[in-house]
């Protein structure tokens, strides 16, 4: 593995990521790949943020060993796990510092160790990026439907309407609308101007057709942002199978605090929905077993009419807990 990054050197490099981004390996290591082939886009594409979202770590390496210097155009880095003392772990935060690393950005260069890996995505990476993609899964605590948000502005190189096409590209179900939270990924992105797209999808314990289809949806996106070469120089069974599970049409979906739905007490949660369906507001989505004796039920309500996105696969949880969320479709402009 090279020590010192060189993003303009041409093929397909792996480095250490503990030496670029800490300058050690005392928290362990692990890999990212620069890929850079003669003229076209530069795009960061990372996972494992949080460590327990084994999904894109597992499919962005698979990427990886999918791809040949002359299947890019332009530079594709791709980091699986950025975030690997957490997910070395299998766990969402990192017991170096126990921060949620997507609370950390831009990061600080002299901080904790979730911080600098921050800080070296903002300092090291953004330079030298037009787009920034940062997949996740629902982890260990709940269960996500497969979709697409992102972020740009009048400061970026893109337009919202060319954003939405390209997450449409996607082939996910759902494009989802959501405000940026400026110490995420992909806020620090907007404010050094670079459009983002954030992935969701999974969790839980994993199941082969979610890898498959967030590859699917990679190799989609990054084929219409022109960094992959088209179906003729790459994989064309790889794009087929990819093309074959495209969604049609895609729902864009606005998502408030009021999409979202709290435990209204301790105890034990019963689904009263499955992801995907359709609720009113008033609904029951849930039903809470108190455990304080008497097993009581109350019920979980939706305040906001919607699809279901995700869904809590913790049994038990304390009052306040999030039970859900949906997403409420777009009216037609
Ligand atoms: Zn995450």
């Amino acid at each position: 593995m090279n020590d010192s990054l060189d993003v303009n050197r041409p093929g397909k490099h792996t480095y250490s990521l503990a030496e670029l981004a800490l300058g050690n390996r005392d928290s362990g290591d692990d890999t990212l790949t620069c890929i850079t082939n003669g003229a076209g886009p530069s795009v960061v594409v990372c996972g494992g943020i949080h460590g327990d979202e084994y999904e894109p770590q597992i499919v962005l390496r698979r990427l990886i060993a999918s791809l040949d210097a002359t299947d890019v155009a332009g530079r594709l880095i791709i980091i699986p796990s950025l975030n690997f003392p957490a997910a070395h772990d299998g766990r969402r935060v990192s017991v170096k510092d126990g921060l949620n690393m997507n609370r950390t950005f831009p990061g600080d260069r002299n901080g904790s160790v979730t911080q600098r890996l921050s800080a070296f995505l903002n300092d090291a990476l953004f330079p030298h990026c037009d787009l920034l993609v940062d997949v996740h899964a629902g982890g260990s605590g709940c269960i996500v439907v497969p979709m697409v948000f992102g972020w740009t502005s009048g400061q970026c190189s893109m337009t919202e309407r060319d954003l939405d096409g390209l997450m449409e590209t996607w082939g996910y179900p759902y494009v989802q609308h959501v405000p940026v939270v400026d110490t995420t990924s992909c806020g620090a992105a907007l404010i050094a101007r670079i459009p983002s797209i954030e992935i969701e999808g999974g969790g839980g314990s994993l199941s082969a057709s979610e890898l498959e289809l967030m590859l699917a949806g990679l190799r989609r996106g990054l084929r219409a942002y022109g960094v992959l070469k088209a179906a003729a120089d790459v994989d064309a069974d790889a794009d087929a199978a990819a093309d074959a599970m495209k969604a049609d049409p895609v729902i864009h979906l606005d998502v408030t605090d009021d999409n979202q739905y709290f435990a209204p007490v301790t105890g034990v949660i019963e689904h009263t929905v499955a992801l995907h369906d359709f609720v009113e507001a008033g609904q029951v989505v849930a039903l809470m077993h108190s455990v304080d004796g008497a097993y009581a039920t109350q019920e979980v309500l939706a305040r906001r009419p919607g699809h279901v996105l995700r869904q809590s696969t913790l049994g038990f949880v304390g009052q306040g807990a999030p039970v859900g969320n949906t997403g409420t479709p777009r009216r037609p402009a």
